[in-house]
């Protein structure tokens, strides 16, 4: 089967192909460095990770770019005319900063995040503040062919101009104006037109361009402007998260196609979003958990990145922290895996050489099957999962376990979570269990109880015998 991935743009699942052989250009909105991604933020940003490293898997070479917008998203951003304060500048009068302070300060923390969870670096994390010119030569090219107007230093982009307009979203313009969603604004020709270029000399991060001496740019034509500047007028894919269809990626695809002449994307995929305790996540219910957070709870960033990935990303997951407690139980069961593939690979016992090949081939058919349906990751997960009974049960011959441990590392350079490097695993179990032994000879009974303790948290029941401690994974 080849991969088939779900399509926003004609909302079917077709076939996927890229415009070059053999290359993908994606672009992935990325966050908003006004405060420290939350976990919801990171189900997009994993999303697009994964997404990546499947493609990687079938053999593209992946030109992956991803943002961070730095200025020009507003507070209310749920209309295609954003209005309010710049996110950055509220956050930054709140903590008097400096705004580029304070986005050099949450774009550490972001990155740090990424790293943490296992994240690859994509080719290029450009900044929206770093790619003003282009951003204004867009906007220009579109001023030029009809499709935006000037109304003194502000500039508009023109709905009526592109009948396409509302095709992501099923958003209709004369819906949008007659539903008076729309502010007011006597400038604008179009209630539903958006804004390229804002003028306001209040601003705090603003630049002198052709346009007036304090303008900044509007939150879509940053993307529009960058991703042509990295990857060219046409990607391959372009990915968000749910609330970026309307208005954010309505706007960028009227947008590119008016001032190259040709789409944006071919395909234009995007992650649910994620619920916290069955709902939206608030600060008033205390629930907008970052990594940090997840962290003090006792977790590792990779329970959090299992976490995020397990369910298929056009369905609705929860997050609570019994689910966390369900994913670390399931993790170390995956983990398990590894160690049993170890195991026989150490010379312990197998089946005869030959023995579970189709058990293999079922676990990477079914895999392989899973992810290539549109990244249908629970599927794929229950095909890997299927191999630690035949492994606990010894039905694997030490040939079909190598081949095994082989596909189960790449299997992992799609997921990212599961640890293989079993030995070390194992390593650490030892280091335990000879701090419990030293711990008893010393008579240090709370030093020996810690150490038991830290092995059953890793899941790892002893015994003593006469011949020592023997110790085997629950
Ligand atoms: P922002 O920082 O607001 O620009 O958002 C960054 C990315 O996170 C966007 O692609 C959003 O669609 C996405 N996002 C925000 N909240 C959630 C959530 N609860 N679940 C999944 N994605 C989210
Ligand atoms: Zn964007």
């Amino acid at each position: 089967m080849t991969f088939h991935v779900y399509n926003s743009l004609t909302r079917s699942k077709a076939p996927f192909s890229t415009i070059e052989d053999g290359v993908v250009r994606m672009y992935n909105c990325g966050p908003t460095v006004y405060g420290r991604p939350h976990i919801g933020n990171y189900r997009s940003f994993l999303f697009a990770d994964i997404l990546r490293r499947w493609l990687e898997y079938l053999g593209y070479e992946v030109r992956q770019v991803m943002n961070i917008t730095d200025v020009g998203h507003l507070t209310d951003d749920t209309e295609a005319d954003s209005s309010g304060e710049d996110k950055v500048e509220a956050r930054a009068r709140a903590e008097k900063k400096d705004p580029f302070e304070i986005t050099r300060e949450y774009t550490a923390m972001f990155l740090e995040d990424m790293a943490a969870l296992g994240v690859k670096e994509p080719m290029a994390r450009p900044k929206a503040t770093e790619y003003i010119d282009e951003m204004v030569e867009m906007v220009e090219a579109l001023i030029e062919k009809g499709h935006a107007y000037r109304v003194g230093e502000n500039v508009y982009f023109d709905v009526t101009s592109f009948p396409e307009y509302g095709r992501l979203s099923g958003n209709r313009v004369d819906d949008l104006e007659a539903g008076k969603r729309v502010e007011v604004n006597e400038e604008k020709r179009h209630p539903a037109d958006f804004a390229l270029w804002k003028s306001d000399a209040a601003h705090l991060m603003k630049w002198d361009t052709v346009f007036g001496a304090d303008g900044f740019p509007g939150w879509h034509i940053e993307c529009s402007a960058m991703a042509k500047a990295l990857l060219g007028e046409r990607v391959d894919i372009h990915t968000g998260g749910e609330d970026n269809v309307f208005p954010h990626h309505e706007c960028e695809i009227a947008q590119s196609a008016c001032a190259n002449g040709v789409p944006l994307a071919e395909v234009w995929m995007h992650a649910k979003f994620l619920q916290v305790d069955g709902g939206k996540m608030s600060k008033s219910l205390g629930n907008v958990y970052t990594l940090p957070d997840v962290v003090g709870r006792g977790f590792e960033p990779r329970h959090l990145r299992f976490a995020l990935v397990r369910g298929h990303y056009r369905t609705q997951i929860n997050f609570t922290w019994a689910i966390m407690d369900e994913i670390r139980a399931r993790l170390e069961n995956l983990d398990e895996i590894a160690v049993l593939l170890h195991r026989i690979l150490d010379g312990g016992a197998a089946a005869a050489d030959g023995a579970g090949r189709e058990t293999l081939t079922a676990a990477i058919d079914g895999f392989e099957a899973g992810m290539n349906d549109d990244l249908n990751m629970p599927v794929a997960l229950a095909a890997l999962e299927g191999l630690r009974k035949p492994l606990l049960d010894g039905t694997l011959g030490a040939d079909v376990a190598r081949d095994a441990m082989a596909w189960l590392e790449r299997a992992n350079s799609v997921l990212g979570f599961i640890e293989t490097g079993a030995q070390s695993a194992d390593a650490e179990v030892e280091a335990l269990i000879e701090a419990r032994t030293a711990a008893k000879a010393a008579k240090d009974w709370a030093a020996a109880d810690a150490a038991r303790d830290a092995l059953t948290a890793l899941g790892i029941e002893i015994q003593d015998t006469p011949e020592g401690v023997v110790w085997r994974r629950r």
